[in-house]
C-alpha cells in the first residue's frame, strides 16, 4: 500500500468517478469502500459540513489503516438560516428523493422576494491518516439564488433550482442544471475543495508509507 493511494469514503459511483478524474492526473490512485471488502455506514451526526466528513475519513482511516478521504456536501439558503444544511439529503424526509426534497425547498421559498433568495453550495473534504490524525481539510463555496421553479435538465440534488449568480463569470444567469459537466466541475463547491487541495498537496505530510 502506497500513500499516493487514497481510500475515498463513499459509496457514490459518480463521486468516486469524479475524484478518480482528478486526482489521477496528479499520480493519487483513488480506491472506493468496494476495493476494501466495504465500510460500515457512519451516522452523519455533526453540525457542520466539515464535522461530518471528518467523522466519515476518521472512521474509514481507522478501519482500513489507510490514507481516508470523505467529503461532505450541502445547500445553505440564507432567508432559511443556513437550512436545508447538513440536511440536504433528508430536507423531505429520510430516504427523500431528490425531487421530493427540491419541492419541500420551493415550498418554503414561496413568498420570499427577489433580492433575499440567496443560498450557497458547500463541500468539505477531509484527508485522514491511518492512526486518525488530520491531514488536510478544505471547502470549497458557490454562490447563488433559489429559483422559483426548476430550470434545466443536467446534474442531480438541487441543481434544477440554484441559479449560479457569481459576478463576472461568463457561467452567471443559468442553473447548475443548465451547466455542461465540464462547467459545472470548475465552478462548483466540490470543484473548488477538489482544486484546493490539489493545490496543497505539495505541502501535506502523508506521513510514513503504510
Ligand atoms: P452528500 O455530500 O452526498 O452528503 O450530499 C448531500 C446532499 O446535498 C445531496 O443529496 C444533494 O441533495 C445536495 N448536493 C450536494 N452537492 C450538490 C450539487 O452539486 N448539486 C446539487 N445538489 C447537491
Amino acid at each position: 500500500m502506497q500513500k499516493n493511494t487514497w481510500l475515498l469514503a463513499s459509496g457514490n459511483a459518480h463521486k468516486l468517478e469524479e475524484f478518480r478524474r482528478l486526482f489521477g492526473p496528479a499520480g493519487i490512485e483513488i480506491q472506493g469502500p468496494a476495493d476494501v471488502g466495504g465500510l460500515a455506514e457512519v451516522e452523519e451526526t455533526g453540525a457542520t459540513f466539515l464535522a461530518n466528513a471528518t467523522l466519515k475519513a476518521t472512521s474509514a482511516a481507522r478501519a482500513t489503516g489507510r490514507l481516508a478521504l470523505a467529503d461532505d456536501s450541502g445547500l445553505c439558503v440564507d432567508a432559511l438560516d443556513g437550512a436545508p444544511g447538513v440536511r440536504s439529503a433528508r430536507f423531505a424526509g429520510e430516504g427523500a428523493s431528490d425531487g421530493e426534497n427540491r419541492g419541500r425547498l420551493l415550498e418554503q421559498m414561496v413568498g420570499v422576494p427577489q433580492g433575499r433568495r440567496s443560498a450557497h453550495f458547500t463541500c468539505a473534504l477531509v484527508l485522514v491518516a491511518p492512526d486518525g490524525r488530520v491531514v488536510a481539510e478544505v471547502e470549497g463555496r458557490t454562490h447563488g439564488q433559489i429559483l422559483g421553479e426548476e430550470r434545466g435538465e443536467g446534474g442531480f440534488g438541487y441543481d434544477p433550482v440554484f441559479l449560479f449568480d457569481e459576478p463576472g463569470d461568463p457561467a452567471r444567469g443559468r442553473s447548475f442544471a443548465e451547466l455542461t459537466p465540464a462547467e459545472k466541475d470548475r465552478v462548483s463547491h466540490r470543484g473548488r475543495a477538489l482544486g484546493e487541495l490539489l493545490e496543497r498537496l505539495p505541502q501535506l505530510d502523508l506521513g510514513a508509507q503504510t
